[in-house]
């Protein structure tokens, strides 16, 4: 698709890179980096852009075989993969199997780990320097920042999205607490599920030992991190030299 997995940089994050390739398409580098406290806490994890960026593949391909449009084209074999631009929305959608992070600290009055009686699908303005606050969909209506039709797609994508990943963890042994998800629209109008789709973006718990970046906001080692993903990916059945 193409022979050089590159092109002009117009994103820098904290995790990732994104290039410009030509009018359709984009790469996105995932960082052998990591990082908590927006930023407060960095360090340098060798082999983890690799491991993120196959977590992401292998999902977004699981996705794909359930119908659900997502942005991945191709993946170089390590850190980048190939992407269709899209219109972005600049909207953060959590859903949640579990109370915990950030839900806790809005409503304490519920146990760590309690399960939900349904899903809790959220919306968070995409902002680190507000800290991606909590909205609602008036708010994202209001914004422009998309329409009902949208919201109400996002949210069934959303919760078909927990459904798939959810029962492929459950049979690989694996509790899915919570993940964040992005869209955006393509040419057509149509939405797709974009970003990534990793041990960074997600809560996955192994015998309620955690598998994902929550080790790290919590103090574990890079190093540790890079092991857990590994462990990860194993756990999900991802070759690990693929
Ligand atoms: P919480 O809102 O509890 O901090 O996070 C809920 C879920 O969404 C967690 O799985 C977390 O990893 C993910 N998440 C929330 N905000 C962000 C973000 O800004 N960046 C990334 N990569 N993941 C996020």
């Amino acid at each position: 698709m193409v022979n050089n997995w590159t092109g002009e940089l117009i994103y820098e994050g904290k995790a990732k890179r994104v290039y410009r390739v030509n009018d359709e398409f984009l790469v996105m580098e995932f960082k052998d980096e990591v990082t908590a406290f927006d930023g407060a806490r960095k360090e340098h994890a060798p082999s983890k852009g690799r491991l993120a960026a196959a977590q992401t593949v292998f999902l977004m391909g699981l996705l794909g075989r359930y119908g659900i449009r997502n942005h991945l084209v191709d993946w170089d074999g390590d850190r980048k993969i190939l992407v269709r631009g899209l219109r972005m929305i600049p909207i953060e959608v959590i859903v949640r199997n579990y109370a915990y992070g950030s839900f806790l600290k809005r409503m304490p009055l519920m146990k760590p780990m309690t399960k939900f009686s349904k899903p809790i699908v959220e919306f968070h303005l995409k902002s680190d320097e507000l800290h991606d606050p909590l909205i609602t969909m008036d708010d994202i209506i209001e914004a422009g920042l998309a329409n009902w039709g949208q919201i109400n797609e996002i949210i069934n994508t959303a919760l078909r999205v927990n459904e798939v990943l959810g029962n492929y963890m459950v049979s690989r042994g694996l509790t899915l607490v919570d993940f964040k998800l992005e869209f955006g629209s393509d040419g057509s109008n149509n939405l797709v599920l974009a970003d990534e789709l990793s041990g960074d973006t997600m809560r996955v718990l192994i015998n309620g030992r955690h598998l994902d970046k929550e080790l790290f906001r919590r103090g574990a080692s890079a190093m540790d991190l890079v092991k857990s993903y590994e462990e990860m990916n194993k756990l999900l059945g991802i070759p690990l030299n693929t």
